[in-house]
């Protein structure tokens, strides 16, 4: 037999399904893949569900149906004031995933270079190389992740095509702040270069942040592909519909690869997305604050029982040291031995980085996207582990 794809076939199983397995072997309380208990808003599944029983069920447009690429555009004019064209600026996709694939997979040509940001979400580097993209990486440094502008700068190059980075930020948490995302924006115009920005969390934002867009930024218009996804917005991570905003000559490629991806996703979802988008601020106002609420219980928690609990700006997560709890293996030791012992998964940090020997070893990752009974059970079990 002739082989596979090398790349491909070299991949191990991703970090969140090799821990959610885990966690149901052991019955654990799962705080690694970051998946919400709650149900999502009623509208949203109301309005998926009636679609679904009113029979349209037959493929949609490959773009998207058009009262979803209105609501991506409406949504994106009320929360980041830009005004996008939704019959050649949106496109809707399964999942922000294959929004990422269809945009690296449409703007990389081989050998072109890529510049990422460590550390990072686990299919960047395997699609980017894929697309035969070279990765050029720049890492933040806990525990403030910083950017670090000297390295970034030292980056890019006349041979860059795109940067491909993720605010709020899975898994430090980061938020990027305006000076931090015009530095970005500087390099691309000067390297005339693409960004590629995964937004999925730009609901998921505390401490009266504001989400701001590379995509408003001068210059930035109709040089950046702006992913969103309804997983992330409206709790419902299981629906895989995501969407893509750009510029019609860089949306153009990208729907290409689309079309031979997926060609569509599900229409009673996109419906359901589109009752979701047009929810009043406060919806999404509460979201972030009870995120938020969220983060704080577990944060404290985990800090009463002796992690040394990192800063979380926005997103599902919060990073924890575990060294003074006096555990001396890896971050994936660690995982292991507190689902097995404990009885409560979180994710070893180290995969979000290329080279996890590399990478810091003593970080652990949970997420707190959970009803209070379930973190509260996690809590128990942590502290009576590790209070013994
Ligand atoms: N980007 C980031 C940073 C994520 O955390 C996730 C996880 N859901 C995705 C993309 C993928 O989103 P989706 O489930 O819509 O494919
Ligand atoms: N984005 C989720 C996380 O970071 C997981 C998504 C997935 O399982 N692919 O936990």
């Amino acid at each position: 037999m002739k082989s596979a794809n090398s790349l491909m076939a070299g991949l191990g199983t991703t970090v969140f399904e090799v821990m959610s397995t885990l966690a149901r072997e052991h019955q654990s309380v799962n705080l690694g893949q970051g998946f919400p208990d709650d149900k999502g808003p009623v509208e949203v599944r109301r309005a998926a569900a009636d679609y679904l029983m009113e029979g349209h069920n037959q493929y949609p447009p490959m773009m998207g149906i058009p009262e979803l690429r209105q609501a991506v555009a409406e949504h994106a004019k009320r929360f980041q004031g830009l005004d996008i064209d939704w019959q050649r600026e949106v496109l809707i996709t399964s999942g922000a995933t294959e929004a990422l694939g269809d945009c690296l997979f449409g703007l990389i040509e081989p050998g072109d270079e890529v510049v990422l940001i460590e550390p990072l979400y686990d299919s960047y580097l395997p699609i980017v190389r894929r697309a035969g993209g070279i990765p050029k990486l720049v890492r933040l440094e806990p525990p403030t992740w910083r950017l670090p502008r000297e390295e970034l700068a030292a980056a890019f190059s006349d041979r860059t095509k795109l940067i491909l980075f993720n605010t709020p930020m899975n898994p430090c948490s980061k938020v990027f702040d305006r000076e931090e995302l015009q530095f970005i924006a500087d390099l691309c115009l000067k390297h005339r270069a693409y960004a590629v920005c995964d937004e999925v969390y730009e609901h998921v934002i505390f401490d009266d942040r504001r989400h701001l867009s590379i995509m408003t930024l001068p210059g930035m218009r109709d040089r950046t592909a702006r992913i969103g996804s309804a997983g992330k917005s409206f709790s419902v991570t299981g629906w895989k519909v995501g969407y893509v905003t750009a510029s019609p000559d860089l949306l153009k490629t990208i729907a290409k690869t689309h079309q031979f991806m997926t060609f569509t996703t599900p229409p009673n979802l996109q419906w359901g997305t589109a009752a979701g988008l047009r929810l009043d601020d406060r919806y999404f106002s509460t979201l972030a604050s009870d995120m938020q609420r969220k983060r704080d219980r577990l944060a404290h928690a985990l800090a009463d029982i002796g992690f040394d609990v990192l800063p979380a700006h926005g997103t599902y997560f919060v990073t924890t040291d575990f060294r003074p709890l006096g555990f001396n293996g890896t971050d994936e030791d660690f995982c292991r031995h507190i689902t097995v012992e404990a009885g409560v998964t979180a994710v070893p940090v180290s995969a979000f980085y290329d080279d996890p020997g590399k990478a810091p070893r003593h970080f652990a990752r949970f997420c707190f996207c959970k009803h209070d009974q379930t973190l509260d059970a996690a809590i128990n079990r942590l502290g009576n582990h590790f209070r013994k």
